[in-house]
């Protein structure tokens, strides 16, 4: 039976690349069913909102989504599609793996982490206001019952993947009350896996070590401000956004997408990397079981950047993003044929 998807494909270059990502996906054989829906600043007009119900319904129907990149305009009034989906769906746990790609220019070899971030609270909750005319106040919300679950979320990813250590973020040191719970959830956490390390880190001497040593790392909690830098340095340590996926993850939905924003400047160009797009499809299969088919998408990736023959512009190629992703379905095939 066919697996029911939602795909938004986004704006800007959001709909090349995930027509690129359909055409990888399909060579892996795993049967897919697309409700493809419209979201993001080109249907303003046509909707009045760039996030019309009908994603949120069908992706509360699918329960999974492969999303594109979505334009936040500034200053427009509306808020954020992709925070606004996040929090429609409790999507409580973002997920980034960072791991050396051969092929793709960095300053480091041998990196694999996964940043696990909380994504509903902390500073980012949007609790702030002025006082008076020349101060601001941001209330940083954290809840024991969100750090134990995003800290449960990352030693079961742990635990699952076979990973051997959890490492928790925080600045506990000076902010005592809420990092001091974070920490406090974490350490309570933990002594349920007695099977994974546990260690944490302030923020700042972590940022230091993953610079320093990001091999002595594994899986990385961290509440919300924290892993959204976090998480970008990794992505840095790998070589970059082209190749960063992602995924949000809830006890109903789970929506995969890239970590890079819509280029709009590149939108129609047939262009960009498809790279982190795919991927975050590779993320999708894995949390659907589809193990065999999710590893001959991953090798045919790393293949494809190796030969660095059909391959865009940021990875040194001439390649559009058709042709790549084209380039890395054919591995795809090749790879399950020599299987059979
Ligand atoms: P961006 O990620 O779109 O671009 C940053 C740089 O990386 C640019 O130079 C861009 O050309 C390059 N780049 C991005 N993706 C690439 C790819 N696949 N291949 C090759 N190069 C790539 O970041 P931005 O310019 O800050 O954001 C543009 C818009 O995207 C903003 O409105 C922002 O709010 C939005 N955004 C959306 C998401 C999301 O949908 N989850 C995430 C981040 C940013």
């Amino acid at each position: 039976m066919a697996y029911e998807v939602t795909c938004i494909p986004g704006d800007g270059t959001g709909p090349e690349l995930m027509a690129a990502a359909k055409v990888a996906l399909a060579a892996t054989g795993v049967d897919i069913a697309w409700t493809d829906v419209e979201a993001g600043a080109d249907v303003m007009d046509k909707y009045g909102t760039p996030l019309p119900a009908q994603v949120l319904d069908s992706v509360r129907r699918t329960k999974l989504a492969l999303k594109g990149p979505i334009t936040t305009p500034i200053g427009s009034g509306f808020r954020s599609v992709n925070v606004a989906l996040r929090k429609e769906l409790d999507l409580y746990a973002n997920l980034r793996p960072a791991v050396t790609i051969p092929g793709v220019a960095s300053r480091y070899e041998g990196v694999d982490l996964v940043v696990v971030r909380e994504n509903t609270e902390d500073l980012y909750a949007g609790v702030e206001h002025m006082v008076g005319r020349d101060a601001a106040e941001s209330i940083k919300i954290i809840t024991r019952s969100a750090s134990e679950r995003i800290c449960r979320f990352a030693f079961e990813y742990a635990r699952r993947h076979r990973r051997h250590k959890v490492t928790a973020v925080h600045k506990a040191n000076i902010m005592k009350f809420t990092d001091g719970l974070f920490l406090e959830a974490a350490r309570g956490v933990a002594a349920e896996y007695p099977d994974i390390v546990f260690e944490d880190r302030i923020v700042d001497n972590m940022c230091m070590q993953l610079v320093q040593k990001p091999e002595l790392y594994d899986v990385l909690v961290c509440p919300n401000l924290y892993g959204d830098i976090i998480s970008d340095l990794c992505a840095g340590l790998v070589g970059g956004l082209g190749v960063a996926p992602g995924a949000n993850i809830g006890v109903e939905a789970a929506v995969f997408e890239p970590v890079h924003g819509s280029a709009p400047k590149y939108a129609g160009q047939n262009k960009v990397n498809p790279t982190a797009l795919i991927l975050s499809g590779v993320l999708m299969l894995r949390h659907l079981g589809e193990e065999q088919a999710a590893d001959a998408l991953f090798a045919a990736v790393t293949q494809v950047i190796g030969s660095k023959d059909r391959v865009t512009y940021d990875l040194g190629g001439r390649s559009g993003t058709s042709d790549m992703a084209r380039a890395i379905a054919e591995r795809v095939q090749k790879i399950r044929a020599s299987r059979q």
